[in-house]
């Protein structure tokens, strides 16, 4: 069965786009690159299935690897949680998982790469997979850099104290050359960021750990990365329920399958049934799910991908019974290097 993941999923349903979301981290967690083995098995597999099918004729070779399955092809990703929003020519980091350190490099063509750039990182919360890749930030090393890091926690600067000392890693804050400024959030008050009005209000995860809300000119999108959602109705999210609410994108924890849920129950992660659940109660036009969770193969989230298509099929279904009080959704599991117009 053809999989819900149209490529129609990385355009806005609007003629122009307001924000571009771009996922340099989609992997929970640990970082988990992908071995030589199985790139090597996937070499070899998809020869013999164009051999098969396509019949070795090299002018079918690029419609042949446009249809490929993503976990025959390039996979889901291997770098944990970062994403960049971009409006304009502002943009804003969400999380300095690894997947910043590859960001580092592209910025570093403009004016970072000078010493004149200015960065903002807004932090979830300060778990390893969240900071981890800041160790690698090139930009952070190049004196003249201003690099402004927001978080609700009040030990964002312990954090980085934490991060950048001896015997850990060889360069001291003090040393670092770029300056950083520390700038507290407060919960569930907007702040205006790049153009953007950004708002953060609280998830459900074993250390306090913030999603945020995105919106400019009435588009709106939202990060609800690690949460269980154990807050799940309107009246148990309270005042954080307008994280969910009018969104042209949410991006949603799916590290577990379903029956993985329920064996981790507290981890503070979520599956896509969940997501799927809320975005069709709220009208919540696309959801990308991510975090996939490190122990799982490409196989196993292409097969977590393919148990929430029947799921969502089957919700459809029953909301047709119940005369259409959701409704539809466009979703798809997010990968590194995914791009999302909104
Ligand atoms: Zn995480
Ligand atoms: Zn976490």
């Amino acid at each position: 069965m053809e999989l819900n993941k149209s490529e129609g999923i990385l355009k806005s349903s609007h003629e122009n786009s307001e924000m571009k979301v771009t996922i340099w981290g989609a992997r929970g967690s640990f970082p988990s690159p992908l071995v030589p083995g199985v790139v090597q098995e996937r070499i070899r597999s998809n020869i013999k299935r164009f051999v098969q099918q396509a019949h070795g004729d090299l002018k079918n070779e690029t419609d042949f690897f446009s249809k490929l399955a993503r976990h025959h092809s390039g996979g889901y990703g291997g770098n944990t949680p970062c994403l960049e929003v971009s409006a304009g020519s502002n943009s804003v980091i969400i999380d300095g998982g690894s997947g910043i350190r590859p960001l580092g490099y592209e910025l570093l063509k403009g004016p970072c790469g000078q010493g004149q750039g200015e960065v903002h990182i807004i932090f979830t919360h300060f778990h390893w997979d969240h900071i981890i890749g800041l160790l690698f930030f090139t930009p952070i090393f190049i004196p003249g850099n201003r690099i402004h890091v927001y978080a609700v926690q009040p030990e964002l600067e312990q954090v980085f104290r934490m991060l950048f000392q001896k015997p850990f890693f060889p360069v001291p804050l003090e040393k670092l050359g770029s300056r950083i400024e520390y700038h507290r959030l407060e919960p569930r008050v907007p702040f205006e960021l790049g153009g953007m009005q950004i708002t953060p209000y609280q998830l459900d995860h074993p250390d306090p750990c913030w999603g945020f809300k995105f919106e400019k000119n009435g588009r709106a999108f939202s990060h609800c990365v690690d949460t269980e959602c154990t807050r799940f109705t309107p009246a148990e999210l309270g005042p954080d329920l307008p994280l969910y609410r009018g969104l042209d994108l949410m991006i949603f924890d799916a590290q577990y399958t379903l029956v993985e849920t329920i064996e981790k129950v507290d981890w503070g992660h979520a599956t896509a049934s969940l997501g799927i659940d809320m975005a069709m109660r709220e009208g919540t036009k696309r959801v990308v799910f991510m975090h996939h969770d490190p122990a799982s193969s490409d196989e196993k989230i292409a097969a977590a991908e393919s148990q929430a298509q029947r799921y969502y099929q089957h919700q459809l279904a029953r909301a047709d019974l119940a005369e259409g009080k959701v409704s539809e959704v466009q979703w798809a599991f997010g990968y590194d290097g995914m791009v999302l117009e909104v």
